[in-house]
């Protein structure tokens, strides 16, 4: 009996053969493959999530992007913009004001979850839309949340990157369907979420068959939101990079909610071997529609820059501009 049979008969397949290797994986029990000839050694994943794990992959995996850019390799790759796409004339001014200072991905959100039912709640497949536009002009690439699974086709059809934000990290039924997008996802770790449980949902993805997964730290609850909306927890980068293979990049924005704590939490998130770092930037944060208060004025996120090179090159890695994004 050959061994995918056999494997078949005591598990769920997941991949009966990685391409151009001979390994054969699958969830069950596998003792009794050990004695068929062809079996040279049995590897245990003994963490809950399989396909996330170091265990089952032990090199990194690099998520690569149009226009020659990747996320997970040599680079920290800055996705920078608003929390939210107010308007042509904002989200085009905040695509020229973050491309300038050398990022290479928009980020804004068009559909955006917000905690109230009355405040601002996003312009929909208008700022979708608006955001191809700023894509156009600027060759920046962009990442936008899909908050339903309703949301994912258009979010697919416009981003280059389809964001799964804090609030939804364990709508399940929203990461089945994200899985099956043909863009990579980024996965934010939810508001009091445990990193077994973000590498556990990270694992729906992968399940699905999507394998470009970019995790994102964002702080969790604290006890003490009198000082930062939310706790950094830049340890995460560190235990994730040990416990899987696939890559965080962190938001010091929402980590922290005040602006003046997200430069120096940006350094930080680099020199603990962030991916990239995704920052809010308004060209007019005062007047902003969603978390102005966290909102770097465009002056301070050129500084962010600087500061973030320099703390790459001593890593020995790079900090690619949008510039080398074609459109
Ligand atoms: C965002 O990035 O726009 C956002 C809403 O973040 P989070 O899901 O982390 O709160
Ligand atoms: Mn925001």
């Amino acid at each position: 009996m050959s061994v995918v049979s056999a494997a078949c008969g005591v598990g769920t397949p997941l991949h009966l053969r990685r391409p151009a290797s001979r390994v054969v994986s699958f969830l069950g029990d596998a003792t009794r493959l050990a004695a068929l000839t062809g079996v040279k050694e049995i590897i245990h994943v003994t963490q809950p999530y399989k396909q996330v794990s170091r265990e089952w992959k032990a090199e990194n995996t690099v998520v690569r992007l149009p226009g020659g850019l990747a996320v997970g390799g040599d680079e920290v790759v800055v996705m920078a913009g608003p929390c939210s796409v107010e308007s042509e004339e904002q989200i085009l001014a905040s695509a020229r004001a973050v491309r300038e200072a050398g990022a290479a991905i928009l980020r804004g959100g068009a559909f955006k979850p917000r905690s109230s039912p009355y405040t601002f709640q996003g312009l929909g497949l208008k700022g979708l839309k608006l955001l191809a536009k700023a894509r156009e002009e600027t060759g920046l690439l962009v990442v936008t949340e899909a908050m339903d699974i309703e949301g994912v086709a258009a979010v697919e059809e416009h981003a280059d990157i389809i964001q799964i934000g804090a609030r939804n990290m364990q709508n399940f039924s929203l990461l089945k369907r994200a899985g099956r997008a043909r863009k990579p996802v980024l996965l934010k770790r939810g508001l009091a979420a445990t990193i077994t449980e973000l590498l556990l949902s990270a694992e729906y993805l992968l399940a699905e068959g999507n394998h470009d997964v970019i995790l994102c730290e964002r702080g969790v609850r604290g006890f003490d939101s009198n000082t930062t909306r939310n706790v950094f927890d830049v340890s995460a980068i560190a235990v994730v990079h040990e416990l899987s293979h696939l890559p965080i990049i962190a938001d010091p924005s929402h980590a922290t909610g005040r602006r003046d704590k997200v430069i120096p939490m940006a350094r930080a998130a680099v020199a603990a071997g962030a991916d990239g770092i995704l920052v809010e930037v308004h060209p007019q944060p005062d007047r902003a529609l969603s978390d102005g208060a966290q909102s770097l004025y465009p002056e301070q996120f050129e500084i962010v820059m600087e500061e973030i090179r320099g703390i790459a090159a001593v890593l020995g890695r790079k900090v690619p501009s949008g510039s080398a994004v074609m459109p």
